[in-house]
């Protein structure tokens, strides 16, 4: 049992608090996390932590903008409410070309 607290303290990696550090952010919504990309984004938006966001991502250039949809919290919220679900966050990933790209490939 100590052996195996020691081994689990010894490989415990140093860069934990930075993950602490992305936790408190992503928990703000300060920054979001892209899954389809295993990234994460900045955000410059003041919206709040438990608006859906959607994030349009572009395939071309790899440009990843962000939208909320106040009709979209509206309805994503009574669907959970109904199923007694309490959402703790919602992020919509959209892939597709950004306007710039479709412009060149007109
Ligand atoms: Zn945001
Ligand atoms: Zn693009």
């Amino acid at each position: 049992m100590i052996e195996q607290l020691a081994s689990a303290n010894g490989r415990r990696p140093a860069p934990i608090s930075i993950y602490r550090a992305l936790d408190y952010l992503l928990e703000h919504g300060l920054v979001h996390r892209l899954a389809t990309r295993n990234a994460f984004v900045a955000c410059g938006h003041r919206h709040s932590a438990s608006e859906p966001i959607l994030f349009l991502i572009c395939d071309s250039c790899g440009k990843v903008d962000e939208a909320t949809s106040p009709d979209l919290a509206v309805s994503l919220g009574a669907a959970a409410n109904s199923a007694g679900f309490h959402t703790r966050n919602c992020v919509i990933e959209l892939a597709g070309r950004c306007a710039a790209c479709r412009e060149q490939h007109l």
